[in-house]
């Protein structure tokens, strides 16, 4: 995901892992008095009114904490922004009974656009591929009100909201893994690009695998801030100038160029198949783009790489 008439680090495009769901952690609240016991805790010889009293403050403790979970879960409407609550990405909302000592949370995805495309730019360049960006971003609220002072300046992508082709709240994976594969119309497995904003603020476990039932190739562009999740085939990272980069290897670097405060002699030494350098976008494309060809000819660690969906017109 690049910049300038990127279509994010994804496809100029990039989240924090700690608001991630958890259903199998996060998503069970053992209560009642069985607790203790599946604790191993046996307290030698308490008289029944001190069992009591203990089994007592744990009903008492587990009913506070569903209460404060689900009323956590009735907050979450956000846009996009910075944060969890404020970029449009809430993953968590809300939790509703399960049998008598379980919570389930529900997930909702935030997306801002699906759609059926090619793949303009870095090593998948011309593969037909079905996008799906998500809402928010992690390193600029996506107003350009807030560009000035974002960690990424140069972004050109609309992933504010839910607005876009085929975007809107998921409640489920089942049901945006739906929406994905209707827009792949061929026999064979679908090719995913998940993008953004930033996509590992929202792709998890679980949305990877209602996706990949149907034997779908997965990719993502992020920009590294967050580790990417298992059962992604394929790896692009956009790291970003000022950002913590914590996704360091995987298939395809990508990197808009230039950037102040990026190494390339310290990114090549990273574990990347593949290595590309894209012009940023905008009013200095000329000049970004002289500057980028001529750091491809000094560094032949890196590929130049174009943005071939805005110059053939590709949506
Ligand atoms: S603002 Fe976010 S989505 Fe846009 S280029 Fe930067 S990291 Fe990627």
């Amino acid at each position: 995901m690049v910049s300038s008439g990127q279509r994010s680090c994804c496809r100029i495009r990039a989240g924090h892992g700690g608001d991630r769901a958890d259903p199998g952690h996060e998503g069970r609240i053992a209560e009642g008095p069985s607790q203790p016991e599946a604790r191993g805790f046996h307290p030698r010889g308490p008289t029944p009114r001190v069992t009591d009293l203990v089994a007592s403050m744990h009903r008492a403790l587990a009913k506070h904490v569903r209460i404060t979970e689900e009323q956590k879960g009735g907050q979450d409407h956000g846009s996009a922004g910075s944060g969890p609550r404020d970029s449009g990405s809430p993953q968590r909302t809300g939790a509703r009974r399960h049998g008598s000592s379980e919570i389930v949370r529900r997930r909702r995805y935030m997306v801002k656009s699906i759609f059926p495309t090619l793949q303009g730019e870095g090593y998948n360049t011309g593969r037909p591929a079905v996008f799906c960006r998500f809402s928010g971003c992690n390193l600029w609220n996506g107003r350009e009100s807030g560009r000035s002072n974002a960690i990424c300046g140069f972004c050109d992508t609309d992933f504010v909201g839910t607005d876009g082709e085929g975007g809107g709240r998921f409640e489920s994976p089942a049901t945006l893994a739906a929406a994905i594969h209707a827009c792949w119309s061929f026999s064979s497995p679908a090719f995913v690009v998940f993008t953004g904003g930033e996509p590992t603020l929202q792709l998890d476990a679980a949305l990877i695998g209602a996706v990949r039932e149907n034997g779908a190739v997965l990719a993502i562009e992020t920009n590294g801030t967050n580790p990417v999740p298992e059962g992604v085939d394929w790896i692009c990272v956009s790291p970003k100038s000022g950002a913590p980069l914590r996704q360091r290897s995987g298939d395809e670097i990508k990197i808009a160029w230039p950037q102040s405060g990026l190494d390339l002699a310290e990114l090549e030494r990273l574990e990347f198949s593949h290595r590309f350098l894209q012009p940023i976008d905008g009013p200095d494309v000329d000049h970004n783009t002289a500057v980028t060809i001529a750091t491809c000819r000094d560094r032949p660690a890196w590929q130049l790489s174009r943005q071939w969906h805005k110059v053939l017109g590709i949506p």
